[in-house]
């Protein structure tokens, strides 16, 4: 992506999101993403994981109305190209974050596209959305996403779709449609029965198929976020949604290939550049 010659504002995005204390996933991953990418990351913080390499033992929630004021605060100064939602932990912040969303101009058919990221648990099973905020994704949510972008756990939860082949994956691409979204991205990165990755969008109409080399790493945490950072990113510097999506793809797969050790679990899936 393009950078700021030195001295001048670059291109601004904002993640709405949860922290990970351990530096891999969540908002550490976003930003450190977005820096990389030449991008100002601004954060409003919906929730505090404790959290390390192994997983996540608890989190605490920011008041639904403090999580607005940031993203209130951050687009009237500062301006943002794009904007994306990780997680979000209960239906009174999704339902806030939505709200302050419309209200500044951010979403579907809004000036400021929004990825949302509908994370549910991490991929040790640590749950990070309580269930019962699962209507409030459906409802809520997803109806403003420009683009929105579950993996197979997600699908499953959400649409109750089990995604095993090209099929259930169309099915799972339509099913999210449905619910609202602009653009739904399939990321079939967890069928670990093939040796490549690929990620199924759909808008309504075509369906296109992003497809990379599986990274064979223990070294993956956040690797969800930190495609979803990186979209956000081509987003903002006007890419379309399928350019967005091939340029995060590309981006991950490099990511993932140069992604270290930390820790006696999983090591970050972004690295450092
Ligand atoms: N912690 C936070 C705050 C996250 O947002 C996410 C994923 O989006 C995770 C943990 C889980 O990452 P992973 O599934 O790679 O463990």
């Amino acid at each position: 992506l393009p950078l700021a010659p030195d001295g001048t504002t670059p291109v601004r995005v904002l993640t709405i999101a949860g922290t990970d204390s351990g530096g891999g996933a969540g908002i550490q991953a976003d930003s450190r993403t977005m820096a990389m990418c030449g991008v100002h990351a601004c954060v409003a913080v919906a929730a505090v994981t404790v959290q390390n390499s192994v997983g996540v033992s608890g989190f605490h929630e920011i008041p639904p109305e403090i999580v607005a004021a940031q993203v209130r605060s951050v687009v009237g100064d500062i301006g943002i190209g794009a904007a994306k939602t990780g997680m979000l932990a209960s239906s009174s912040i999704i339902e806030a974050v939505a709200a302050v969303c419309t209200e500044v101009g951010i979403g579907k058919d809004q000036p400021v596209p929004l990825l949302v990221d509908p994370v549910c648990a991490s991929m040790h099973g640590d749950p990070l959305l309580h269930p019962e905020a699962l209507d409030a994704v459906r409802n809520t949510l997803i109806p403003i996403a420009t683009v929105v972008t579950p993996n197979l756990d997600e699908v499953r939860l959400i649409t109750g779709i089990d995604v095993v082949d090209d099929r259930t994956a169309r099915q799972a691409a339509e099913a999210l449609f449905a619910l609202g979204a602009k653009w739904s991205l399939v990321k079939g990165g967890h069928l670990r029965t093939s040796t490549s990755s690929t990620d199924l969008l759909f808008d309504g109409d075509k369906f296109l198929e992003f497809t990379s080399p599986r990274i064979d790493t223990g070294n993956d945490h956040g690797g969800g976020d930190t495609l979803g950072a990186a979209i956000v990113c081509a987003l903002a510097n006007g890419y379309s949604v399928p350019d967005a999506v091939e340029f995060g793809k590309d981006w991950v797969t490099r990511c993932l290939a140069a992604s270290y050790d930390l820790g006696a679990g999983h090591g970050p899936a972004s690295p450092l550049w």
